[in-house]
C-alpha cells in the first residue's frame, strides 16, 4: 500500500534551532542515548499526519577498548554509514558541525587549466579548486562548534 507523504527540507530541533537539509545532527534513541546523523528530510503522512525525520547515521570511530578515536585538534573521529534510519521529529536534539578527515583522504588541490577569451585572443589560465575525496567516509566532529557540541556524549 502507498501513502502519500508531504517532504520537508527542514525540521526543528528540541533546542529550538532550524536544521536544513544534509545538516549533522545529534539525535537520542528509546533510551535517551546520543546519536550523531545527518538530516535528510521531513516526511508527514497525509492518512495519519504522522511526521518522521529521515537521517544517515554516523558511527564513532572506536579503539580496541571501544574508545573514541581523536583525529586532529582532539576531536572525535567519525564514519558515515550510508545506513537510512526513521526517527521521529522530537528525537532531534541540536546541530552539529562536521569537518571532512581531509588528513587521511586524498583530498588535494587541483590543478586545471581553463581556456578565456580575452580581446579576441584564446588564453589559457590555471585554475585551482580543492577537491575533496568523496571515497574517504570520514569526518572529524568540531568540539569547538558553538562551544560545546561534545556534551551529549559520555566521553566529552
Ligand atoms: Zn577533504
Amino acid at each position: 500500500m502507498e501513502e502519500q507523504c508531504t517532504v520537508y527540507k527542514a525540521v526543528v530541533s528540541e533546542n529550538r534551532t532550524l536544521i536544513s537539509a544534509e545538516t549533522p545532527i545529534v539525535y537520542v534513541d528509546d533510551q535517551q542515548q546520543s546519536h550523531v546523523g545527518i538530516f535528510r528530510q521531513g516526511l508527514k503522512m497525509e492518512t495519519t499526519q504522522q511526521e518522521v525525520v529521515e537521517i544517515e547515521r554516523i558511527k564513532f570511530c572506536l579503539d580496541d577498548n571501544e574508545q573514541p578515536i581523536l583525529g586532529s585538534f582532539q576531536c572525535p573521529k567519525v564514519r558515515k554509514t550510508g545506513e537510512i534510519a526513521l526517527i521521529s521529529p522530537d528525537q532531534v536534539v541540536d546541530q552539529l558541525c562536521l569537518i571532512h578527515d581531509c588528513a587521511n583522504g586524498k583530498c588535494a588541490f587541483k590543478e586545471s587549466e581553463i581556456t578565456i577569451m580575452v580581446e579576441r585572443e584564446k588564453v589559457t589560465r590555471v585554475k585551482f579548486t580543492y577537491v575533496h575525496d568523496r571515497e574517504h567516509n570520514f569526518y572529524l566532529i568540531n568540539k569547538f562548534y558553538l562551544g560545546e557540541s561534545l556534551k551529549y556524549f559520555n566521553f566529552a
